[in-house]
Protein backbone atom coordinates (compact mmCIF):
# COMPACT_ATOMS: atom_id res chain seq x y z
CA UNK A 1 0.00 0.00 0.00
CA UNK A 2 0.75 3.45 -0.53
CA UNK A 3 0.53 6.36 1.60
CA UNK A 4 -0.29 9.54 0.08
CA UNK A 5 0.40 12.58 2.13
CA UNK A 6 0.28 16.43 2.46
CA UNK A 7 2.74 17.05 4.71
CA UNK A 8 4.87 16.12 8.09
CA UNK A 9 6.70 17.89 10.47
CA UNK A 10 7.24 18.61 14.13
CA UNK A 11 4.66 20.77 16.20
CA UNK A 12 2.83 21.55 19.54
CA UNK A 13 -0.45 19.50 19.85
CA UNK A 14 -3.06 22.42 19.48
CA UNK A 15 -6.32 19.89 20.52
CA UNK A 16 -7.46 17.45 22.71
CA UNK A 17 -6.18 15.06 24.69
CA UNK A 18 -2.41 16.09 24.49
CA UNK A 19 -2.80 19.73 23.64
CA UNK A 20 0.25 21.33 23.91
CA UNK A 21 2.65 18.25 23.67
CA UNK A 22 5.51 18.24 21.04
CA UNK A 23 4.35 15.71 17.86
CA UNK A 24 5.72 14.32 15.02
CA UNK A 25 2.56 15.39 13.00
CA UNK A 26 1.68 13.54 9.50
CA UNK A 27 -1.27 14.62 7.13
CA UNK A 28 -2.58 12.60 4.72
CA UNK A 29 -4.34 13.27 1.93
CA UNK A 30 -7.67 13.34 1.02
CA UNK A 31 -11.56 13.54 3.46
CA UNK A 32 -14.90 11.87 3.15
CA UNK A 33 -16.23 15.29 4.54
CA UNK A 34 -15.84 18.99 3.06
CA UNK A 35 -16.66 20.89 6.55
CA UNK A 36 -17.69 24.40 6.12
CA UNK A 37 -14.98 25.53 8.39
CA UNK A 38 -12.37 22.98 6.99
CA UNK A 39 -9.05 25.11 7.36
CA UNK A 40 -6.96 22.57 5.22
CA UNK A 41 -8.03 23.14 2.00
CA UNK A 42 -4.80 21.87 0.69
CA UNK A 43 -5.91 18.20 2.48
CA UNK A 44 -5.88 16.71 -1.63
CA UNK A 45 -2.47 17.91 -2.13
CA UNK A 46 -0.10 14.70 -2.83
CA UNK A 47 3.10 16.12 -1.70
CA UNK A 48 4.80 12.37 -0.59
CA UNK A 49 3.94 8.93 -1.73
CA UNK A 50 5.24 6.51 1.16
CA UNK A 51 5.50 2.81 0.48
CA UNK A 52 5.14 1.17 4.68
CA UNK A 53 8.19 0.90 5.05
CA UNK A 54 9.07 4.17 3.89
CA UNK A 55 6.73 5.71 6.50
CA UNK A 56 8.23 3.64 9.22
CA UNK A 57 11.42 4.22 8.20
CA UNK A 58 10.36 8.47 8.22
CA UNK A 59 9.08 8.66 12.17
CA UNK A 60 12.06 5.58 13.03
CA UNK A 61 13.87 8.61 12.11
CA UNK A 62 11.22 11.46 13.46
CA UNK A 63 11.54 9.67 17.15
CA UNK A 64 15.51 9.06 16.85
CA UNK A 65 15.83 12.76 16.14
CA UNK A 66 13.55 14.01 18.98
CA UNK A 67 12.98 10.64 21.64
CA UNK A 68 10.14 12.44 23.71
CA UNK A 69 7.66 13.14 21.06
CA UNK A 70 4.52 11.01 19.88
CA UNK A 71 2.80 10.76 16.86
CA UNK A 72 -0.52 13.16 15.37
CA UNK A 73 -1.75 10.80 12.28
CA UNK A 74 -3.89 13.56 10.95
CA UNK A 75 -5.85 15.01 7.61
CA UNK A 76 -7.79 14.88 6.05
CA UNK A 77 -9.15 12.02 7.36
CA UNK A 78 -6.27 9.06 8.05
CA UNK A 79 -8.53 6.57 8.49
CA UNK A 80 -10.07 6.35 4.67
CA UNK A 81 -10.43 3.26 3.16
CA UNK A 82 -7.79 0.68 3.23
CA UNK A 83 -5.42 3.28 5.28
CA UNK A 84 -6.76 2.23 8.37
CA UNK A 85 -6.10 -1.42 8.54
CA UNK A 86 -2.29 -0.35 7.21
CA UNK A 87 -2.34 2.57 10.36
CA UNK A 88 -3.04 -0.60 12.50
CA UNK A 89 -0.29 -2.43 11.63
CA UNK A 90 1.97 0.45 11.51
CA UNK A 91 1.44 0.78 14.82
CA UNK A 92 1.87 -2.64 15.90
CA UNK A 93 5.28 -2.41 13.94
CA UNK A 94 6.04 0.56 16.08
CA UNK A 95 4.49 -0.42 19.07
CA UNK A 96 6.45 1.50 21.50
CA UNK A 97 5.28 4.98 19.91
CA UNK A 98 2.17 6.94 20.85
CA UNK A 99 0.19 7.27 18.36
CA UNK A 100 -2.64 10.00 18.16
CA UNK A 101 -5.44 9.40 15.61
CA UNK A 102 -7.59 12.50 14.35
CA UNK A 103 -10.56 11.15 12.88
CA UNK A 104 -14.00 12.81 11.51
CA UNK A 105 -16.31 10.34 13.28
CA UNK A 106 -17.66 9.60 10.18
CA UNK A 107 -16.14 6.32 9.34
CA UNK A 108 -16.25 2.88 11.28
CA UNK A 109 -13.30 2.51 13.07
CA UNK A 110 -11.99 -0.93 12.82
CA UNK A 111 -9.62 -1.96 15.42
CA UNK A 112 -9.62 -0.91 19.44
CA UNK A 113 -7.50 -3.23 20.77
CA UNK A 114 -4.25 -1.14 19.76
CA UNK A 115 -2.71 -0.11 23.29
CA UNK A 116 -0.90 3.04 21.62
CA UNK A 117 -3.24 4.09 19.87
CA UNK A 118 -5.36 6.96 21.01
CA UNK A 119 -8.49 8.08 18.50
CA UNK A 120 -9.46 11.86 19.05
CA UNK A 121 -12.78 11.32 17.28
CA UNK A 122 -14.65 14.48 16.34
CA UNK A 123 -18.83 14.32 16.75
CA UNK A 124 -19.77 17.14 13.97
CA UNK A 125 -22.50 19.46 14.74
CA UNK A 126 -24.75 20.99 12.05
CA UNK A 127 -22.64 24.25 11.37
CA UNK A 128 -19.92 21.57 9.56
CA UNK A 129 -22.78 20.52 7.22
CA UNK A 130 -22.31 17.27 8.56
CA UNK A 131 -24.46 17.36 11.61
CA UNK A 132 -25.74 13.97 10.64
CA UNK A 133 -22.53 12.00 9.85
CA UNK A 134 -21.32 10.63 13.52
CA UNK A 135 -20.63 7.32 13.26
CA UNK A 136 -22.64 6.38 16.38
CA UNK A 137 -22.00 2.46 16.54
CA UNK A 138 -18.05 3.61 17.27
CA UNK A 139 -19.28 5.44 20.66
CA UNK A 140 -19.83 2.67 22.86
CA UNK A 141 -16.33 0.73 21.75
CA UNK A 142 -14.08 4.19 22.97
CA UNK A 143 -12.02 3.05 25.68
CA UNK A 144 -12.22 5.62 28.46
CA UNK A 145 -9.01 7.14 29.28
CA UNK A 146 -7.31 6.14 25.89
CA UNK A 147 -9.45 7.62 23.09
CA UNK A 148 -11.83 10.90 23.44
CA UNK A 149 -14.47 12.52 21.73
CA UNK A 150 -13.71 16.41 20.62
CA UNK A 151 -16.90 18.03 19.09
CA UNK A 152 -16.21 22.00 17.57
CA UNK A 153 -19.01 23.88 18.22
CA UNK A 154 -20.37 27.49 16.99
CA UNK A 155 -22.60 29.67 19.34
CA UNK A 156 -25.79 28.01 16.92
CA UNK A 157 -25.03 24.27 17.54
CA UNK A 158 -25.20 24.33 21.19
CA UNK A 159 -28.59 23.48 21.91
CA UNK A 160 -27.34 19.89 19.67
CA UNK A 161 -24.34 20.34 21.62
CA UNK A 162 -25.61 19.25 24.78
CA UNK A 163 -27.80 16.75 23.52
CA UNK A 164 -24.58 14.98 21.96
CA UNK A 165 -23.27 15.47 25.46
CA UNK A 166 -26.30 13.52 26.93
CA UNK A 167 -25.79 10.72 24.79
CA UNK A 168 -22.31 10.18 25.07
CA UNK A 169 -22.67 10.14 28.62
CA UNK A 170 -25.70 7.38 28.66
CA UNK A 171 -23.49 5.14 26.39
CA UNK A 172 -20.15 5.71 27.43
CA UNK A 173 -20.06 7.23 31.08
CA UNK A 174 -16.42 7.57 31.70
CA UNK A 175 -15.41 9.23 28.25
CA UNK A 176 -13.75 11.96 28.05
CA UNK A 177 -15.39 14.72 25.92
CA UNK A 178 -13.59 18.24 24.47
CA UNK A 179 -15.30 21.21 23.47
CA UNK A 180 -13.55 23.36 20.50
CA UNK A 181 -14.54 26.84 19.55
CA UNK A 182 -15.26 27.06 16.08
CA UNK A 183 -12.90 29.91 15.23
CA UNK A 184 -14.66 32.98 15.00
CA UNK A 185 -18.27 31.71 15.05
CA UNK A 186 -18.49 31.54 19.28
CA UNK A 187 -15.66 33.62 21.65
CA UNK A 188 -13.72 31.59 24.41
CA UNK A 189 -15.40 33.16 27.08
CA UNK A 190 -18.78 32.24 25.72
CA UNK A 191 -17.55 28.59 25.75
CA UNK A 192 -15.82 28.71 28.76
CA UNK A 193 -19.31 30.01 30.37
CA UNK A 194 -21.62 27.65 28.35
CA UNK A 195 -19.53 24.80 29.55
CA UNK A 196 -19.44 26.19 34.04
CA UNK A 197 -23.38 27.23 33.20
CA UNK A 198 -24.54 23.88 31.89
CA UNK A 199 -22.03 22.22 34.21
CA UNK A 200 -21.07 19.94 31.73
CA UNK A 201 -18.74 17.22 32.51
CA UNK A 202 -16.26 17.95 29.18
CA UNK A 203 -13.18 20.15 29.07
CA UNK A 204 -12.31 22.89 26.87
CA UNK A 205 -10.34 22.44 24.15
CA UNK A 206 -8.67 25.10 22.38
CA UNK A 207 -6.83 24.91 18.76
CA UNK A 208 -3.36 25.85 20.79
CA UNK A 209 -1.31 25.88 17.20
CA UNK A 210 -3.46 28.61 16.07
CA UNK A 211 -3.21 30.58 19.14
CA UNK A 212 0.50 30.54 19.38
CA UNK A 213 1.56 30.86 15.40
CA UNK A 214 -2.07 32.03 14.26
CA UNK A 215 -4.12 30.80 11.16
CA UNK A 216 -0.87 29.73 8.33
CA UNK A 217 -0.02 26.11 7.08
CA UNK A 218 2.50 23.75 8.30
CA UNK A 219 2.48 24.68 12.11
S1 LIG B 1 -13.33 16.34 8.35
FE1 LIG B 1 -11.65 17.72 8.85
S2 LIG B 1 -10.32 17.67 7.05
FE2 LIG B 1 -12.27 16.78 6.42
S3 LIG B 1 -13.39 18.50 5.55
FE3 LIG B 1 -13.98 18.35 7.72
S4 LIG B 1 -12.58 19.75 8.81
FE4 LIG B 1 -11.71 19.38 6.76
Amino acid sequence: MLFNIVEKFYTISGEAPNAGAPVYLIRFTGCNLDCSYCDTEYKNEINYTLSFDDLVSDIQKAIHNYPSVSVLLTGGEPLLDDRQEALIKLASVLFQTTFYIETNGAIKISDFTAQNVHYVVDWKTPSSGYGNSFFLNNLGSLRPGIDVIKIVTSLDDLSVVLKNIEIIKKVNPDLGVYLSPQWGKISFVELSSFIIDNKLPVSLSLQLHKIIWGEQRGV
